[in-house]
């Protein structure tokens, strides 16, 4: 008999796919590490497992507990399925702007989900990040887990992901190009990458309102970057600890409608129904195209499920009143 010994053991090992038509202009090899295939449906259950075992072996998080997080849906589903398995409970604080499917999911598998406004400072008390950390320190028995500065996020990739994207290609990439929001990925992939192969070049995607392209090319935070945005799951109006700045060589911004688009795009041309950050990470990979050349292998990594987002990107109605579509 084959199988697992729980839902977790099934987390990592997804396949790496060839885009075939939206990048058919493109004179490279162009694959999509496809992080749907985790039983959360997104690349974040790998990081979600690998921070609850770091706190559990550091004392952090103790038989019982309650983890305590700010999240905008995919840590939390990976937290979740950990939780469930190990017997913790789970509170998460979203932003109003995250999609009702998000919230909806969290809490069918047993979360309780407070929803905060997205229109405030970081350190207005209303703010998720001032609500989840407010919760962290007033509930008994524990632990506020920070996906932005827990480091244990960029190690799950590290020791995950990218390993299996230099097995899967052979060590033959070229190019990494991911989206960027807590940084874990891009910083733990493109760390492992850089070690293998240092002329390895690593591209972040990130959005218009966001600091990161801004602070990387100046070294200045400039807070006149920062105003509201559409796209989900990246960029970020602070510097996560886990946004590791040195391994990475270039950002590259793509607009709401265009994240939004290409959403669909994927799913109509690739069959590859996915999630909006995946939109925004292959129309910035087209963006980047002359810095490829026809013997470069990229990879792209799409991190999490079109399921999520049937009520808005997915939705004509919804794509017309934000002007997306005619
Ligand atoms: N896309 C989606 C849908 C996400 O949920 C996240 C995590 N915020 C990202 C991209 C960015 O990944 P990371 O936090 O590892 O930078």
């Amino acid at each position: 008999m084959q199988y697992a010994e729980n839902i977790l053991e099934t987390i990592g090992n997804t396949p790496l796919v060839k885009l075939n038509k939206l990048t058919k202009d493109l004179p490279c090899l162009v694959l999509a590490k496809y992080e749907t295939f985790n039983p959360g449906n997104s690349v974040k259950d790998r990081m979600a497992v690998k921070m609850i075992e770091d706190a559990e072996a550091q004392g952090l998080l103790k038989p019982g507990g309650t983890i305590i997080e700010g999240t905008s849906g995919n840590t939390g589903m990976g937290l979740a399925l950990a939780a469930i398995v190990k017997g913790y409970k789970c509170i998460f604080v979203l932003s109003d702007k995250q999609s009702k499917e998000k919230m909806d999911i969290l809490r069918a598998v047993g979360a309780e989900v407070i929803v905060c406004p997205t229109d405030v400072e970081p350190t207005d008390p209303r703010s998720y990040y001032s609500v989840s950390k407010r919760l962290g320190e007033e509930t008994p028995n524990s632990w506020y887990v920070n996906q932005y500065d827990n480091l244990s996020n960029t190690k799950a990739h590290y020791e995950s992901t990218g390993p299996e994207i230099w097995k899967q290609t052979g060590g033959k990439i070229t190019n990494f190009v991911v989206g960027v929001g807590t940084g874990g990925t891009i910083s733990g992939v493109g760390k492992y990458l850089k070690e293998q192969n240092p002329d390895i070049k690593i591209w972040g995607i990130d959005t218009y309102g966001s600091v990161f392209k801004k602070y990387h090319e100046t070294g200045i935070f400039d807070e006149n970057e920062i105003y509201p945005y559409v796209t989900e799951g990246i960029g970020e109006d602070i510097l996560p600890k886990n946004v590791n700045f040195d391994i990475i060589d270039g950002f590259e911004k793509v607009t709401d409608k265009d994240a939004a688009v290409y959403t669909q795009l994927l799913a109509k041309e690739e069959g590859m129904f996915l999630g909006n950050s995946a939109g925004a990470a292959i129309k910035g990979l087209l963006q980047l195209k002359d810095h490829f050349t026809k013997d470069d292998v990229v990879v792209v990594l799409f991190h999490d499920h079109g399921s999520r987002y049937v009520g808005k990107m997915f939705n004509n109605e919804w794509m017309k009143k934000m002007g997306y579509i005619d």
